[in-house]
């Protein structure tokens, strides 16, 4: 039976990777029918009042679930940010991001195989900046005890569901004792009776030693900002931003994007790699499979994930990762692949 998800194509890159992504998609057998919502600058373009609209957060919550390609923030000045908006909106309190070395993309390391579970509403994002006085401002970074434990249940959870053995909360409780305190409290108490292992590393010292041996990790629990940074230090360790899918869990939707922004330096350009957002389709496949009793789905999801290992096994790959086809052309290589 036909399965209609809303389909946010964003700005930047996000329209051409979102197409090549929707051609392998139906070039599979998804049987997918796409509900196309604007948010971002796009959104402004086609005459919305604002960056979020009402409609399209009134879809994802209709139908609960959404690939989104990525939306522009400008720095400083200016509207904030449609993705944090949305996140929040939504209640999508815990990003998943899969960091993992794939064939035919050349890294440092190899046997990369970790994932990132980020708190995604809250600590330094809460967007409460105060001017105290000329020349001296404040950012407040909120942790409250409810979400702190609720992203650690979920990072649990998702441990035993995926057949992890450890997860590694990065703190800096050294410096912020009481947000960052509670963070680690909470996971303390959560992991007690877990059969999942649970450590605790300094991000900073903990930074140094994912570039040392990414190996030695598995999950990473993170609170927003430290998560933020983390997920693209991690994409540096497997070949950069064009390979990290993503997704955004709450308890009512979800909603699947790529770690990476919307590349205006390449955006138009046909050069763009749609591997992560595709990868983060695959990821939702995967999501319907597992809340809709519908194994099919991950069949789908597989033998995508096998055309498109086949096809960078074959050197057939963007030039972010070292080949030389275009977004359309990769696309193409995918669907060629497909069995
Ligand atoms: P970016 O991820 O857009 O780009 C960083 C670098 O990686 C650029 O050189 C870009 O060309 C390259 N890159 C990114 N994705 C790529 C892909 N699929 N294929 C090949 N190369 C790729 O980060 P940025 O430049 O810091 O941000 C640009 C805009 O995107 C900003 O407005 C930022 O706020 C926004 N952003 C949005 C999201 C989101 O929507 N989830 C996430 C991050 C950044």
């Amino acid at each position: 039976m036909t399965r209609t998800c809303v389909l946010v194509p964003g700005d930047g890159i996000g329209p051409e990777v979102c197409d090549a992504v929707v051609r392998i998609l139906e070039a599979a057998g998804a049987d997918l029918a796409w509900e196309r919502h604007q948010a971002g600058i796009a959104a402004l373009e086609a005459g919305a009042p604002e960056v979020l609209p009402a409609e399209t957060r009134e879809a994802i919550t209709h139908h609960g679930v959404a690939l989104k390609g990525p939306c522009t923030t400008p720095i400083g000045g200016g509207f904030s940010s449609v993705n944090v908006a949305l996140r929040k909106s939504l209640d999508l309190y815990a990003a998943v991001r899969p960091v993992r070395n794939l064939p035919g993309v050349a890294s440092r390391f190899s046997d990369v195989d970790l994932v990132i579970v980020r708190e995604n509403t809250e600590g330094l994002y809460s967007g409460i900046e105060n001017v105290i006085t000329e020349g001296v401002v404040t950012s407040l970074k909120v942790a409250t005890e409810s979400a702190c434990r609720r992203i650690a249940r979920f990072a649990e959870q998702y441990a035993r569901s995926r057949g992890r053995h450890r997860v590694t909360a990065f703190h800096k409780a050294n410096i912020m004792k009481l947000s960052d305190g509670l963070f680690l409290e909470c996971a303390r108490e959560v992991f007690a009776g877990s059969e999942i292992a649970y450590d605790e590393r300094i991000i900073d010292a903990g930074c140094m030693k994912l570039v040392q041996d990414p190996t030695e990790f598995d999950v990473l629990l993170c609170e927003n900002l430290y998560g933020d940074v983390v997920s693209d230090l991690c994409a540096g360790l497997v070949g950069g931003l064009g390979v990290t899918p993503g997704a955004n869990f709450g308890d009512a939707a979800a909603v699947f994007e790529a770690v990476h922004g919307s590349a205006p330096d390449i955006a138009g350009r046909d050069v763009a790699n749609p591997l992560a957002l595709l990868m983060s389709a695959v990821m939702m496949l995967n999501h319907l499979a597992d809340t809709e009793d519908a194994p099919a789905w991950r069949e789908i999801g597989a033998r995508i994930r096998e055309a498109y290992d086949a096809a960078l096994q074959a050197g057939e790959k963007t030039r972010d990762v070292g080949g030389s086809l275009g977004t359309r052309a990769f696309a193409d290589a995918v669907i060629a692949r497909l069995r």
